[in-house]
Protein backbone atom coordinates (compact mmCIF):
# COMPACT_ATOMS: atom_id res chain seq x y z
CA UNK A 1 0.00 0.00 0.00
CA UNK A 2 1.16 3.53 -0.77
CA UNK A 3 0.07 6.54 1.65
CA UNK A 4 1.03 9.84 0.56
CA UNK A 5 -0.29 13.10 2.66
CA UNK A 6 -2.96 14.71 1.00
CA UNK A 7 -1.68 17.94 -1.10
CA UNK A 8 -4.08 19.96 0.09
CA UNK A 9 -4.72 19.10 3.63
CA UNK A 10 -2.08 16.83 4.44
CA UNK A 11 -3.87 14.21 5.65
CA UNK A 12 -2.59 10.73 5.16
CA UNK A 13 -4.09 8.92 1.99
CA UNK A 14 -4.33 5.99 -0.10
CA UNK A 15 -2.69 5.91 -3.69
CA UNK A 16 -4.53 2.41 -4.63
CA UNK A 17 -7.06 2.36 -7.06
CA UNK A 18 -9.65 2.04 -4.51
CA UNK A 19 -9.06 5.64 -3.73
CA UNK A 20 -11.24 7.59 -6.84
CA UNK A 21 -9.53 11.03 -5.34
CA UNK A 22 -5.87 9.92 -5.13
CA UNK A 23 -3.52 12.18 -4.50
CA UNK A 24 -6.23 13.82 -2.77
CA UNK A 25 -7.71 12.52 0.11
CA UNK A 26 -11.37 13.64 -1.33
CA UNK A 27 -13.29 14.96 -3.93
CA UNK A 28 -13.67 18.26 -2.26
CA UNK A 29 -9.65 18.67 -1.57
CA UNK A 30 -9.12 17.76 -5.32
CA UNK A 31 -11.43 20.69 -6.71
CA UNK A 32 -9.68 23.61 -3.94
CA UNK A 33 -6.45 22.41 -5.64
CA UNK A 34 -7.63 22.50 -8.63
CA UNK A 35 -8.80 25.66 -8.12
CA UNK A 36 -5.81 26.75 -6.42
CA UNK A 37 -4.18 25.99 -9.54
CA UNK A 38 -6.32 27.33 -12.13
CA UNK A 39 -6.30 30.72 -10.18
CA UNK A 40 -2.27 30.53 -10.51
CA UNK A 41 -2.45 30.16 -14.14
CA UNK A 42 -5.19 33.30 -14.00
CA UNK A 43 -2.90 35.17 -12.47
CA UNK A 44 0.30 35.10 -14.98
CA UNK A 45 -1.02 36.31 -18.11
CA UNK A 46 -2.19 39.77 -16.64
CA UNK A 47 0.59 41.79 -18.83
CA UNK A 48 -1.67 43.20 -21.69
CA UNK A 49 -1.58 46.46 -21.80
CA UNK A 50 -5.54 47.44 -21.48
CA UNK A 51 -4.42 50.72 -19.67
CA UNK A 52 -3.22 52.52 -23.10
CA UNK A 53 -6.41 52.56 -24.72
CA UNK A 54 -7.46 55.34 -21.13
CA UNK A 55 -5.30 58.08 -23.49
CA UNK A 56 -7.13 58.37 -26.68
CA UNK A 57 -5.19 58.89 -29.95
CA UNK A 58 -7.42 60.93 -32.45
ZN1 LIG B 1 -7.36 16.29 1.70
Amino acid sequence: MIERPCPTCQQTTLLAPSNPHRPFCSDRCKLIDLGAWAEESYKIPTQEPIMQWEESEE
